[in-house]
């Protein structure tokens, strides 16, 4: 594979068959990451060739916090998507602390629960909500919260394209819930 490195020089890295073959015992979703992560380290050192070996360190070192432990519990996979617009005045602290303390739209969950995203859609009407559900779908995501100020007109416009919003979501086959924290 090819790297390029900050001096703009590119490198071919090669791959011994045993790191090929460790490869396919990672996860797709996180497979991308440990091929960049294990070339970044051995072009770092000079070397030319990933092995298998390296491919074991390096996805200890990087991946293996994302990965589902043998025998775990699977938690439940949820991502917040907000307004573009209220983005710029709200950093989304209560939605975080809503999820944190399990509190209003976060209430059912217990501790098997993590955000595994919290994203704005992109501007009007909600480009990127769809793309972005599509790479997570590959991070097993399960459900979906529309923030609450997406909904709610008091402080600010509801969001016109709510409902073409929440089809996208659902047509991918995620569940959504309407509101985070108030
Ligand atoms: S599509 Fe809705 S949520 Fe997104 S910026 Fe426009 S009003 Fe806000």
């Amino acid at each position: 594979m090819l790297m390029e490195l900050d001096n703009e020089e590119v490198v071919i890295v090669k791959w011994t068959e045993e790191a090929q073959a460790e490869l396919q015992k990672i996860p797709a979703f996180v497979r991308d990451m440990a091929v960049k992560a294990v070339e970044s380290e051995v072009t770092a050192r000079g070397d030319d060739t990933v092995t298998a070996e390296d491919l074991r360190r390096s996805r200890e070192k990087y991946i293996a916090f994302a990965e589902d432990k043998p025998g775990q519990k699977k938690k439940t996979r949820i991502a917040v998507v907000r307004c573009e617009t209220v983005s710029e005045v709200c950093p989304g602290v209560a939605c975080m602390a809503a999820f944190n303390r399990r509190q209003q739209y976060f209430k059912s969950y217990g501790d098997e629960a993590e955000i595994i995203g919290f994203f704005t859609c992109g501007g009007c009407p909600g480009r990127r909500v769809s793309r972005l559900m599509d790479s997570l779908k590959k991070h097993k995501l399960d459900v979906v919260h529309l923030s609450s100020c997406m909904g709610l007109s008091d402080n600010y416009i509801p969001c016109p394209h709510y409902e073409e919003i929440r089809k996208s979501i659902e047509n991918k086959g995620i569940k959504v819930v309407d509101g985070t924290h108030h």
